[in-house]
């Protein structure tokens, strides 16, 4: 696919996601599979993987993870 900002080419890579939980904690999920601009840096990801992210979220949340860091790999 296309970079939507810049038409660039746009390679398979890992992001680090930063999310703010409803009690104001922040868990940053590492290791996300995404596809990274090679010109401007733009990243993309994925609607699965962004699901996936989000069940992760959702049990680090249940589990009142304190550590503030999931790796994506660790769920998939
Ligand atoms: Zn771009």
């Amino acid at each position: 696919m296309l970079c939507p900002l810049c038409k660039g080419d746009m390679s398979p890579g890992k992001t680090i996601l930063p999310f703010e939980l409803k009690n104001g904690k922040v868990i940053v999920v590492l290791n996300v599979p995404a596809r990274i601009c090679d010109q401007c840096g733009e990243e993309y990801v994925d609607m699965d993987v962004t699901r996936k992210v989000e069940q992760l979220l959702d049990r680090a949340e249940k589990d009142g993870l304190s550590m503030g860091f999931v790796e994506y790999g660790a769920a998939a």
